[in-house]
């Protein structure tokens, strides 16, 4: 299983597991991928992008959002959990 950090196309985000690369394709490609704060199905990638990977190593580590995300998912968490 792979957790991906995701984006939608209004800058909110979120995680999602994954079973490889290839299942995030085909999810992302049938459409059932889809931001749970606004709905938005315009959803990237965002942990795998090397510019996003440079800026959180200049970065120090983000702080736990946990209980601020609808659903209760951890937006603040995605790269202490490598
Ligand atoms: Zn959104």
């Amino acid at each position: 299983m792979i957790r991906y950090s995701l984006r939608c196309s209004h800058d909110h985000m979120f995680e999602d597991w994954f079973s490889n690369s290839a299942d995030y394709d085909a999810k992302a490609e049938a459409g059932e991928l889809s931001c749970p704060v606004c709905g938005d199905k315009s959803v990237r990638k965002g942990i795998m992008a090397p510019s996003v990977a440079k800026a959180a190593a200049a970065a120090p580590a983000p702080a736990c959002m946990s209980g601020m995300m609808p659903g209760g998912g951890c937006g603040g968490c995605s790269f202490a959990a490598e």
